[in-house]
């Protein structure tokens, strides 16, 4: 991307993956400005940036659905390209709570791009997931492969690339990245910022994290009957800190003619639960005790990413190993038990 003035608006900049980006997007001479309402991230996690970067973060409290405010900021502000990350994310509770999911994430996206066109601001990087090719596709699965999600959170992802990809046949002005996401997990290296789920995490390595440090007494194993190597679930997990360097490449993708675009980002392997309760174990030096419960509802045996295009086409490649996944999402979890202070 061509720099104008380098402003960029990085909407749920406070969440797990948009924290690690703006710190990424500061040290590469960005200025990031971050939409959020504070509904999944508490304030800490600015004070925590600006220790890493040395840089205050310019945040902007509200939400993505306000288009008054939306105005307001574009107004305001000579914004370059956002980042679009602000949005609702647990599978389980899209099927509970469907509209409030395409609320948050259709309405909210649609919201955004309506002023952002208003204003002549045409690039994106939009946070997708690997969810959208359903639990049929076969594996390594690449950009190409049919899409066909199979809850309320992946229709919602799906409903916003099949958005985005509209727009940018009616106007060949957007610029727009469609990164799909695998299994983020890790953290900064610092340890100062990582993943801080409410409540009982959903995810595994988190959830492997408070059994390590004792919050939980201890793992299930969804599932041990799947065809895989040791019958466990496989996963492509992706270091956060890598994940964050993929959206610094695919803003530099963005210029004249470059439409909307998928890219996967995974590293490429996969690896199963008791896979990651080992790792997770050797770098700990805790016991991560587990027993084998029934298969989750809507889980795919294996899912891992062909990255090959995301390679060739933004130069960007996963560069750290589950060693260093565990390892830094272990130093998070210790320096921070209970997570962000939330005073
Ligand atoms: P997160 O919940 O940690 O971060 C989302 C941030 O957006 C939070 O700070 C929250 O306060 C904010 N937010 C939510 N709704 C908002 C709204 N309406 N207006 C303004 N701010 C709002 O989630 P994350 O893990 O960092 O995920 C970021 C994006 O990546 C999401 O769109 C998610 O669907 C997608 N994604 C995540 C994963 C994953 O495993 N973490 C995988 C694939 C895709
Ligand atoms: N998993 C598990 N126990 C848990 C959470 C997850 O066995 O408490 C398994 C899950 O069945 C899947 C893998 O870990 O095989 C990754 O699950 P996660 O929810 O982290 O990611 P996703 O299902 O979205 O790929």
């Amino acid at each position: 991307m061509k720099l104008n003035s380098g402003t960029l608006l990085i909407t749920g900049g406070g969440g797990y993956i948009g924290s690690h980006t703006v710190v990424q997007l500061q040290a590469a001479g960005y200025r990031p400005l971050v939409l959020d309402n504070l509904s999944n991230c508490v304030p800490a996690v600015f004070e925590r940036i600006e220790q890493i970067s040395g840089q205050p973060v310019e945040l902007i409290e509200g939400d993505v659905r306000d288009s008054v405010l939306l105005e307001r900021i574009f107004s305001r502000y000579p914004i370059d390209a956002v980042i679009h990350f602000a949005g609702l994310k647990a599978v389980g509770e899209s099927v509970q709570q469907p509209l409030r999911y395409y609320r948050h994430n259709v309405q909210g996206s649609l919201t955004l791009f309506e002023a952002m066109q208003r204003h002549g601001c045409k690039r994106l990087v939009f946070s997708s997931s690997a969810t959208v090719y359903g639990p049929a596709a076969t594996m390594p699965v690449n950009e190409q492969a049919p899409l066909a999600a199979c809850n309320p959170y992946g229709r919602s992802k799906l409903m916003v690339e099949e958005m985005l990809g509209d727009l940018a046949a009616a106007d060949s002005d957007w610029q727009i990245a469609l990164l799909r996401y695998f299994n983020p997990v890790g953290a900064h290296p610092s340890g100062l910022i990582g993943e801080d789920p409410v409540g009982v995490p959903n995810n595994l390595l988190p959830y492997v994290a408070q059994v390590a440090i004792g919050r939980l007494p201890q793992l299930q194993v969804f599932g041990d009957d799947y065809p895989t190597p040791d019958g466990t679930g496989v996963r492509d997990y992706i270091h956060v800190m890598d994940l964050a360097d993929g959206h610094l490449k695919a803003l530099q993708a963005l210029t004249d003619g470059h439409g909307c675009v998928p890219y996967n980002l995974g590293t490429g392997r996969g690896y199963s639960v008791l896979e990651v309760v080992a790792a997770f174990a050797a770098e700990s030096g805790r016991p991560v005790p587990y027993d084998i419960a029934p298969r989750r509802a809507g889980d795919a045996a294996i899912s891992y990413a062909d990255p090959t295009f995301s390679r060739q086409q933004l130069g960007w490649r996963a560069s750290r190993d589950l060693a260093e996944m565990v390892r830094d999402h272990w130093r998070w979890q210790q320096r921070n038990p209970n997570g962000y202070p939330t005073e």
